[in-house]
Order: structure tokens, then C-alpha cells, then sequence
């Protein structure tokens, strides 16, 4: 693909003066509406990344971004030193909108999982009677939490641990959508295991959706040993796969929830983790917290971001557009494809190199087309649109990667 030279500049400027932390497709993007966006030339593209699913409601949805700006004007930030007029009402939103007791807000995804350990530990201590530092959490290979210490302790990623370490003890990591390793593992150690973290599809990791129950089951097992299920949804929550939570499809309902991204439209980094009072109120003033950590524009936005997907239906759409997705392009017939997988609009498709060709040209190619999307992992490519597109527009949208595919075949 072309990089103009007005392009390449802003370029030249990461590469001199940023961290080398990112692999960039070489687009610059200056401009953002609904399932579009647009580069500094002016050219419009299909945004099939939505920011890592931080963009379900679309760029620049006018409720949410009215919300910003009414409460930008009036009262940013205060930290939790004090009250404010809009965390009460925010808080309240929350629990009925998800159905838990409390939310603890904070900023990133990542501070939403360190957070959810945070509990997970202290509930451990407290009330399960673990006894002191012995507390263990499990998590799963292929899984993206995030990039703290902890986190990346966690990791079974060489590229996200190498070279981090001494790594946080405490941690046991499973295979994923592998009931019986779980049960293994509860059945050896299960008095000293406080929770099960685990992703409801494994999105960073390449969409790997897992085998139908696996969520019920894992559930029950942690139900049957006294353990926390904590489900990581910063990226399949909110609408994302056809449901609210992703774990709505199998009927279980988390002891904590980890939310982030899409919470607030992709307008702010928000994030927060909900739970019943059992385990939140484990944590007592001084024991956690973040300077903007719920703070009034984050609440307003939020707020909004939440309201826009009741309003709009964009679970059902993303049930009903998924479909069309995966059944269109079943039809693509290439020796490129390998298999086509996801749940409602979060999707991958496996690449098989050919001839030379690996996902990262189809994604140069597709770009040059006016549709942006990245490979994850090599081989895999995440397609995760906004879920305002239309299904004209998604149709149009297929019709890009299936040439795009051809011309490289
Ligand atoms: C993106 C992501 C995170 C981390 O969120 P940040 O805001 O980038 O810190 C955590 N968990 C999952 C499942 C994610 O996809």
C-alpha cells in the first residue's frame, strides 16, 4: 500500500520520539464516525478493529460524546477525597444495569484485573480462611489480562514476559477449555485457591472461542471448592458477542466481573469490576483505589455508553450481524482461508500463508481497499466492527476482504 508523504511524517514521529511498543499498520488516522474512519489524506476506511472492541457504540456517537462535553464543562475530576454528583447516580446505574450489589471503578483494563486479584485475594483471606501469602489464583494459557507484573505473571505469551521477571507468586496456570485440568487442580489444591480468572473467549489470543458448557462447567467447579469464577470481559463484554456478557450465553453469572474498554464508548479509559458485597466489601477505605478512578466525566460517559447500547439493541445486532458475518464469508473459497470462527461481531479468521503471503499483507491489502483490521498472533486476523454497522455496510465490508483475499491469491 502507498504511504503518502503527509502520512509518513506523522510516522517519522512515532518512530523518533515514541516507544517502539507497537507494530502499527502504516495508516495515520485523523477522524472517526460510526463503523468509519478516516486517514490524514482523507481517505475513509471500514474500522474492523473498533480499538480492540473499546468501540462498539461507534466513533464519536453524538449521545456520548454530548455527555463529555456537558460534564467537561462543568466538574472533571475531584479523586475519591470527596463526594461528587455523579458517581452515586453511576454506581446505581451499574447495578441495574448488571445485576451486582457494587462496582469499584477504575481506569484501564488491566487496573480492572489487578483489581479483581486484589479481591479475589482478600476475600480469600477473609473469608475462606486461607491461610496468610498462601493464597493461589488460577488462570489460562493463551490468555491477555493486560501488562502489569502480576498480569504478565500470568502469561504464558513469551513476547508479553520475557525479560519481566522475578514474577508474582500465587499464580497456577491451566490449559484452556480443559475442564478436567481445572478439576485436577481443584481437587489437589483447592483449599488454597481463592479464584479462576479466565477470558469467556480468548480474544487477544486469537478468538478461540471455547467448546460449549466449558463456562457452566468451570462454574460449577468453582461453585463445588469454595472458589471465585472471575470472568475477564474488557473485550467480550458490552455487546461484543450477541449478549450483554459474554457469559450470558451459558447462564453463568460470575462472582466478579471485569469490565472495561467498551464500557465507555471508547471515549475515555474507563474500566470497572462488579460484585456482590460478600466479596467488595472485603476491601476498606485505604486499601485500593486510583486517582481517577471513577471520576465525573468517566461516570457521565460511561453512563451514556451503557444507555446508547439498550437503546440501539446492539447485542441483538451483534447476534443478528455475526450470523451474516461467518455465513458470507463462509462463501470465500482460498487457499488463504483456513477457518472462520467468533461469536456474534467478535470474529477471526485463521490465514494460511500462500505463496509468500502471510496475514499481514491481506491486512496492507484490505487497507488499500478501506478496510482496517490487524493480525493477531501471526496468522490470525480479529474482524470486530463497531455494532452500529448496518448490514449494508457490512455486506459492502465482506465483499472488501473477499477481493482483497482474491488479488492476493
Ligand atoms: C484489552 C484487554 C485487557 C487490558 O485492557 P487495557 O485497557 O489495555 O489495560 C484485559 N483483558 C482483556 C480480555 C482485554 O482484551
Amino acid at each position: 500500500m502507498q504511504v503518502t508523504p503527509r502520512a509518513q511524517a506523522f510516522i517519522d514521529l512515532e518512530e523518533k520520539y515514541g516507544a517502539h511498543n507497537y507494530h502499527p499498520l502504516p495508516v495515520v488516522l485523523a477522524r472517526g464516525k460510526g463503523c468509519y474512519v478516516w486517514d490524514v489524506d482523507g481517505k475513509r476506511y471500514f474500522d474492523f478493529l473498533s480499538a480492540y472492541s473499546a468501540v462498539n457504540q461507534g466513533h464519536c456517537h453524538p449521545k456520548i460524546v454530548g455527555a463529555l462535553t456537558e460534564q467537561a464543562e462543568r466538574l472533571c475530576l475531584t479523586s475519591r477525597a470527596f463526594y461528587n454528583d455523579a458517581l452515586g447516580p453511576y454506581e446505581k446505574y451499574l447495578h441495574d444495569f448488571f445485576g451486582y450489589d457494587k462496582a469499584l471503578p477504575m481506569n484501564s483494563g488491566a487496573e480492572a484485573v489487578e483489581t479483581a486479584l486484589k479481591l479475589a485475594r482478600k476475600w480469600g483471606y477473609l473469608k475462606k480462611g486461607i491461610p496468610e501469602n498462601e493464597s493461589l489464583i488460577i488462570g489460562c494459557e493463551g490468555n491477555f489480562h493486560g501488562r502489569t507484573i502480576t498480569i504478565v505473571s500470568i502469561s504464558s505469551d513469551p513476547d508479553a514476559r520475557a525479560g519481566y521477571g522475578p514474577y508474582t507468586p500465587g499464580i497456577e496456570v491451566i490449559p484452556y477449555n480443559n475442564v478436567s485440568a481445572l478439576e485436577a487442580l481443584l481437587e489437589e489444591k483447592g483449599d488454597s485457591i481463592a479464584a479462576f480468572l479466565v477470558e469467556p473467549i480468548q480474544g487477544e489470543a486469537g478468538v478461540y472461542v471455547p467448546d460449549e458448557g466449558y463456562l457452566k462447567s468451570c462454574y460449577d467447579l468453582c461453585r463445588k471448592h469454595n472458589v471465585l469464577f472471575i470472568a475477564d470481559e474488557v473485550q467480550t463484554g458490552i455487546a461484543r458477542t450477541g449478549r450483554l456478557l459474554c457469559c450470558d450465553h451459558e447462564g453463568v453469572r460470575p462472582d466478579i466481573v471485569i469490565l472495561g474498554k467498551a464500557i465507555s464508548g471508547g471515549v475515555l479509559p474507563v474500566s470497572s469490576v462488579l460484585a456482590d458485597d460478600e466479596v467488595m466489601l472485603t476491601i476498606h477505605p485505604g486499601e485500593h483505589g486510583s486517582t481517577f478512578g471513577g471520576f465525573p466525566l468517566a461516570c457521565r460517559v460511561a453512563t451514556a455508553a451503557l444507555e446508547v447500547v439498550k437503546e440501539e439493541r446492539l447485542s441483538e445486532r451483534a447476534e443478528e450481524l455475526g450470523s451474516i458475518f461467518r455465513k458470507e464469508m463462509g462463501h470465500i473459497r482460498s487457499p488463504f482461508v483456513r477457518q472462520i470462527r467468533g461469536k456474534g461481531l467478535l470474529n477471526a479468521v485463521v490465514i494460511d500463508p500462500h505463496e509468500g503471503k502471510e496475514a499481514w499483507d491481506l491486512c496492507l491489502k484490505m487497507a488499500e481497499n478501506g478496510l482496517l483490521a490487524k493480525p493477531t498472533h501471526g496468522h490470525i486476523i480479529r474482524f470486530a466492527p463497531p455494532l452500529v454497522i448496518t448490514e449494508e455496510e457490512l455486506r459492502e465490508a465482506v465483499a472488501i476482504i473477499r477481493d482483497s483475499i482474491k488479488s492476493l491469491e
